[in-house]
Formats: C-alpha cells, sequence, structure tokens
C-alpha cells in the first residue's frame, strides 16, 4: 500500500487557508438553495466516482460492493435530510416573551462559523470525511477536509470527488499524514471535526484551544454489551457477531466486550461461535476465503490487535474461537476470547478489530460497577426481555448511545437521531440539525420595541 505523498508543506497550508478565509464573506451568506446546490454537487461527484471508490476500500479493507453501499446511504440520507429541512434551520427562532421583554423582538440567528476543518479516520472513509462536510456546507462555511493517510486510495478518491464537484475550491480537501495535519492545525480555524482516537483528540483539543475553535470530537473506546439472564441468547449472539464482525471489527460503536449472565454464558458463547461461522465462512471454506470477510487497514493496526491477543493469550485467557493471524494480507480471524482478566491489555484498549471478548457475571451490580469505573463509551448495548433490567442499565450506566436488543443500528439510520460521545469517547454531536448546529453560531439577537415607557426609568440615578 502507497502512502499519500502530496504533502502540502506548512507555507502551502496556510496559503490554501488564507485563499478559502477569503471567501467567508460571501458564502456564509448564501442562501438555502445556494447551499442545497453545493450539497447536491458533493452528492452527485460521489456517487458517480462509486466504482472508484469500490476499488479504493477492496485494496484497503478488502471490503465489498454492499458494504460501501451502506456507508453512501447514509451519506445521501443525510443529504436528503438536508434538503428537506435547511429553511426550517436557517430561519430565525423566536425566544418565548418574559415580563421584560414584552414588545422586543428576541430570536436565536443562525449564523456560519466560517472556517471548518474536518480530520477523519480512515474506517469508513466517505461517511466519516462527508457528513460533516454536508452540515458544514448546510451551515455556510468553507470547508478544508484531510482525510487520513490510513486510507491512501480513499484519500486520493476524496480529493478527486471534491475536485469535481468544486473546482473554485469552496471545499477543498489536502492530502498528507500528520505533518498536514499539524500544519493545518496551526491555522485560526472556527470549528474543527475530529473522527479518530483519543490520544489525538487531545492534540486536536489543545490545538484548538490556541484560536478557541469550538471542537467536536468523534472518539471510541471499549463499548460494553450486556447478555443479562432473559435475553433472547441467540438473537443476542447473532446481531452481536454481524456487530462486531462487520467491517473487520473497524467500527467505532462496535461491541468490545460481552457480559453475559452466567446463567446463559456458555450458550450465548457457542451461539456466538456458530453465527459468526454462520455469516463469515457458510460453506465451512475457511474465512480467509471468503470474499466477503474484510481485512484490517495496516501492518500497524494488524500487530497491534494480535498483540492483543498474544498478550491474553501468554496471561491465560482462552481462544475460544479464530486466534490466527496473517500478516502478508493483514488477515485476522474472527475471534472469541474469554477467562480474560483486568491485567490483560485486551481489557485495557479499544480492540478495533475482529475480536471479542466475553465474561461471565454474577450480579448486575458487578456489570455496572465494571463500566462505570472506565471511561465513559460511545455506545453500549443490552441485551434482555425484562424492562426492569434495561431500565437498570439505562440509568445507572452512561454512553454516548444506548441500545436495547440490537447493536450498531443507532447509526446511520435516522437522521433524527443524533451521533456522538461523552467525555473521553467524544464531545458534541453529529447528524442532521446537529451537524448544522456545531459549526453555526447561534447569535442572539434582541431588537427594541416601540418606545412605551422613557428609557430613562430605567437607568442611574435608581434614587429618584
Ligand atoms: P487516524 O489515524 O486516521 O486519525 C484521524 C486523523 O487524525 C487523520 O487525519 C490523521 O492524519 C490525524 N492525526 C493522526 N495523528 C495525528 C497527530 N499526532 N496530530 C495531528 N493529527 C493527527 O484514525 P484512527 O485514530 O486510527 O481511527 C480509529 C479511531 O477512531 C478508533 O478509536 C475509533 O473508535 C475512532 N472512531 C470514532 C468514530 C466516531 O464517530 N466516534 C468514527 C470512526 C472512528
Amino acid at each position: 500500500m502507497s502512502t499519500v505523498v502530496s504533502l502540502p508543506v506548512n507555507n502551502d497550508v496556510r496559503a490554501s487557508f488564507d485563499r478559502l478565509a477569503a471567501r467567508v464573506p460571501q458564502v456564509s451568506q448564501s442562501t438555502a438553495e445556494q447551499r442545497i446546490a453545493r450539497i447536491r454537487r458533493l452528492m452527485a461527484a460521489t456517487l458517480a466516482a462509486r466504482p472508484r471508490i469500490y476499488e479504493a476500500v477492496k485494496a484497503e479493507r478488502g471490503l465489498s460492493p454492499p458494504d460501501v453501499d451502506g456507508e453512501l446511504v447514509m451519506l445521501k440520507m443525510e443529504a436528503e435530510h438536508i434538503e428537506q429541512n435547511l429553511a426550517d434551520w436557517m430561519s430565525d427562532k423566536s425566544a418565548p416573551p418574559s415580563l421584560m421583554t414584552l414588545g422586543k423582538k428576541c430570536y436565536l440567528h443562525y449564523e456560519a462559523k466560517g472556517m471548518v476543518l474536518v480530520l477523519p479516520s480512515w474506517n469508513a472513509p466517505y461517511v466519516i470525511g462527508f457528513l460533516p462536510v454536508l452540515g458544514a456546507l448546510a451551515a455556510g462555511n468553507v470547508v478544508i477536509v484531510k482525510p487520513s493517510e490510513l486510507a491512501p486510495q480513499s484519500s486520493r478518491v476524496m480529493a478527486e470527488i471534491v475536485k469535481e464537484a468544486f473546482p473554485d475550491g469552496e471545499v477543498t480537501i489536502i492530502e498528507g499524514g500528520v505533518e498536514a495535519a499539524t500544519a493545518l492545525l496551526a491555522c485560526p480555524f472556527h470549528h474543527i471535526f475530529y473522527i479518530g482516537n483519543n490520544t489525538v483528540g487531545r492534540i486536536v483539543m489543545r490545538a484548538a484551544a490556541e484560536h478557541f475553535a469550538s471542537v467536536t470530537l468523534e472518539m471510541g473506546g471499549k463499548n460494553p454489551s450486556i447478555v443479562d439472564a432473559s435475553a433472547d441468547v441467540e438473537d443476542a449472539a447473532l446481531k452481536t457477531s454481524w456487530g462486531r464482525m462487520c467491517n473487520a471489527g473497524q467500527a467505532c460503536i462496535a461491541p468490545d466486550y460481552v457480559f453475559a449472565h452466567e446463567s446463559v454464558f456458555q450458550r450465548y458463547v457457542d451461539a456466538l461461535v456458530r453465527e459468526i461461522t454462520a455469516m463469515y465462512n457458510p460453506r465451512g471454506e475457511g474465512f480467509d476465503k471468503n470474499p466477503e470477510y474484510p481485512r484490517v487497514i495496516n501492518a500497524r493496526h494488524f500487530e497491534r490487535i494480535k498483540a492483543l491477543v498474544e498478550d491474553a493469550r501468554a496471561k491465560g485467557a482462552k481462544i475460544v474461537m479464530g486466534g490466527e493471524f496473517r500478516a502478508e494480507d493483514r488477515y485476522i480471524a474472527p475471534t472469541v476470547v474469554t477467562n480474560t482478566t483486568p491485567d490483560m491489555k485486551i481489557m485495557q484498549e479499544e480492540i478495533f478489530g475482529p475480536v471479542i471478548v466475553v465474561m461471565p457475571y454474577r450480579d448486575r451490580e458487578e456489570v455496572v460497577s465494571y463500566v462505570r469505573k472506565h471511561d465513559k463509551p460511545l455506545a453500549s448495548y443490552v441485551f434482555s426481555k425484562d424492562r426492569e433490567s434495561w431500565e437498570f442499565f439505562l440509568k445507572n450506566t452512561t454512553s454516548g448511545s444506548m441500545v436495547l436488543n440490537h447493536n450498531v443500528v443507532q447509526s446511520g439510520t435516522n437522521p433524527y437521531l443524533p451521533f456522538g460521545g461523552v467525555n473521553h469517547s467524544g464531545i458534541g454531536r453529529l447528524v442532521g440539525f446537529n451537524t448544522f448546529a456545531e459549526c453555526s453560531n447561534a447569535r442572539t439577537v434582541f431588537e427594541e420595541g416601540p418606545k412605551v415607557v422613557d428609557p430613562r426609568t430605567m437607568f442611574p440615578p435608581l434614587t429618584d
């Protein structure tokens, strides 16, 4: 896999920033129709590039077209939602009157923040990269995107798409790696969208502080899934097999570990193995022979995931399924791990690969106390038929999102459902109105009304 070489150095990055900044006054005044036209151009160029997109993601992660279409459908749904709602979002929002403001006009006026930077990750590059762009355009901003260097073919295709849609550079792609990201972060953007791990999230937030840029940080972590004693075990195993193994586990909201009640633990593990096999090795020829089974993005991530499993194995974990690694094509067999202990790295770091840990539990308080002791997750899942049990987990834990009796489906299925994390897993919300709001300034406007009382009665000297 080649690395992206068209790396602009600092001066070029700053020049691109300045060129775009000069357009802010004009673009921020654009009408809903003009903004929708920009969104349509981006969508048309993206959909027209489908053959190039398929080729890129096949080379990068071994994904097949239907998986990639899922990404494009999410983008299309978002674009259509914006089209239907933008005029309403842009309209001023009146504040209800108070005694002190009777006769005055008080409202919120949404205006563009101005310059928006998008630093997306590589694991679903088109939706992760372009979804914030759609919202930023809807809000009347100009945008620079630096796609992830970990998916260089997709980075190149994204650059081509943007060039086709915006020959005038209103949206600009700057390709490159950490050096390009660092140079961009030195520029005085007004809002930054960052999607990636939280180590870099900290770097982004610190850099943003230099210019008091607002940030939307979409990060990851370890997402728990809980299967209680009342759960439909087969259903839980089926859905978790898909939730964890699609995109070879390289999804921020994929379940990372499962707590299964001790009364259903073994049945659940057996069902998980069965369902993963039925899904990704249906003819028994081997997971690696299935053209639909994806690969890990690069050698670094391959070695990282392998090290997590090897460390667990060495410390006494049981590899119930999988545990096979082939560096040459970055193949990792779907892997199920049990008998883990807290000292294992697999219990401390986000796995972000086709590996899942299953642990038995006896008391639900045990689960709650474990989850609460760790960073607040991006997503959590509960499989249960018991309403009281679901509500117990809902009330006693926190996460960016929580799902009952399914997983992963809270993203990309409903433009009214905001997406985001909490503290370590994220700051801010994406999707629909939320993205628009993140890169808008909701300006407070107060218009004085007709003169009813002499304003002097309100001002000093008050004793008169
Ligand atoms: P990545 O390595 O591609 O990084 C994302 C961006 O940060 C890239 O543009 C990269 O160039 C830039 N970057 C990397 N190091 C940098 C540095 N030192 N300084 C400045 N910029 C730098 O992505 P990743 O971190 O490998 O992505 C995987 C992570 O992203 C996982 O933790 C996953 O959970 C998370 N993720 C979250 C979401 C979400 O919506 N919450 C979505 C996808 C992925």
